[in-house]
């Protein structure tokens, strides 16, 4: 008799789970902020990606609920169909405006942008590059676009260059990369990048989920900090999860692009549009980016002191000069052992393992928040310190 469906799941997870590999849940029983509760016990928490400490804002809040009042919650159907509401299309004007592009374009989550762009772009017979490190929605986007796909080494444009040289005149060329990579933390090299598509002939896509509203000197993410402009970075993709405290996505680009993906990119079309209340609370965020500027500054400085206090204390921080700061440990049960010990001592931090990194090189994502405080990441310094000594004298539980 075959194995059951139970019978063959429950192999894969034993597998899963023998690897140290297993991925469990939390719950939440608090707002996003520097302290949460987390399955009962109250943390300091140093794994979100709301940099800016916006997602529970009171202007934030203020205007999710005047949106509710007019508009309801669902928003009822697609973009095309009835769902496109007076908010959604205020907020595609100003992502415009903040990233000086032709137009901006809403999707429902990151990842459904990633995958509706990138099929949208390219398909059969065209070719798509993409760096080893880039987040799986975009290299998801790529292998389903039929395009042919291939990774070249991390942050290498020599590397990539040699790839554009040698491929084929015909067929359009799609290069796609992390503005800041998740999991590491370091910022592309966009200007030579950009340089490089431009000698080639080659369209190039940034996904700035990490830098949008942290970098550059209005927030408006790498395009920003390396000042370039729609015809350099003409697919600017950045989520509204992280630095600006709400939910969902967008692309940016010139008219042509966007009227693009409203005709080809499926994960726009077939989806409902994000609530009205959230595209609110995404404009009130946009608002604090200036009026707030403060936080970008003060992130920056907690930033620095992190790094300053790792290094007096011995710590292995990756070079990372943004909010993600993750300590490299390498055994991904080692990883967990070290996320566990920090629990213990009222520390939520994520250890992040194969294959959402390569093996070998599990580590913390240490995140910083600007709704930390100078002596909150103290006192995470010396949990770190404190773990890793136990983990020296080989006192880490690795169960
Ligand atoms: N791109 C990057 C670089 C990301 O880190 C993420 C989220 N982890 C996404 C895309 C997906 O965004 P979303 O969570 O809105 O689906």
């Amino acid at each position: 008799m075959s194995a059951s469906l139970e019978q063959t799941l429950a192999k894969g997870l034993a597998e899963r789970q023998q690897q140290q590999l297993y991925r469990q849940r939390r719950t939440v029983a608090s707002a996003q902020g520097a302290e949460i509760v987390v399955d009962g016990q109250r943390c300091l928490n140093f794994c979100s990606n709301d940099y800016l400490g916006l997602a529970n804002h009171p202007k934030l809040i203020e205007a999710a609920r005047l949106a509710a009042d007019s508009y309801g919650v669902g928003s009822g159907a697609s973009h095309l169909v009835c769902g496109h509401s007076t908010e959604h299309h205020a907020l595609e004007e100003e992502l415009a405006e903040l990233t000086g592009r032709s137009r901006a374009l809403l999707f429902s989550t990151g990842y459904m942008a990633n995958l509706g762009a990138i099929t949208a772009l390219v398909g059969k017979g065209d070719f798509v590059f993409e760096d080893k490190l880039n987040h799986a929605s975009l290299i998801d986007g790529g292998l389903l676009s039929g395009a042919r796909f291939q990774r070249f080494l991390h942050n290498d444009v020599d590397a990539l260059d040699k790839r554009l040289s040698r491929c084929a005149d015909e067929g359009r060329k799609l290069v796609v990369v992390d503005g800041v990579f998740s999991m590491d933390g370091d910022i592309a090299p966009l200007p030579e990048l950009a340089a490089t598509c431009a000698k080639h002939d080659a369209w190039l896509m940034v996904d700035d989920a990490h830098g949008l509203g942290v970098l550059g000197g209005s927030g408006a993410g790498c395009a920003d900090q390396y000042h370039l402009d729609q015809q350099q970075l003409p697919i600017l993709m950045a989520t509204l999860g992280k630095g600006l405290g709400s939910s969902g996505a967008f692309i940016a680009g010139s008219d042509e692009l966007i009227e693009t993906l409203i005709q080809f990119s499926r994960s726009y079309i077939y989806t409902t549009a994000m609530p009205p209340m959230v595209a609110a609370a995404t404009r009130a965020s946009i608002k604090l980016l200036s009026t707030e500027s403060w936080r970008r500054g003060y992130l920056a400085d907690l930033i620095a002191f992190f790094r300053r206090g790792a290094e007096q204390l011995g710590l292995d921080i990756m070079p990372s000069s943004t909010a993600i700061q993750p300590l490299l440990i390498g055994d991904a049960g080692k990883a967990m052992a070290y996320s566990r010990a920090l629990q213990q001592r009222g520390f939520w931090v994520g250890a992040i393992r194969p294959p959402t990194v390569a093996a070998g090189s599990a580590r913390l994502r240490i995140t910083l928040t600007a709704a930390h405080s100078e002596e909150q990441v103290e006192q995470l310094l010396l949990a770190l310190a404190e773990v890793a000594a136990a983990d020296g004298r080989g006192e880490l539980d690795h169960a």
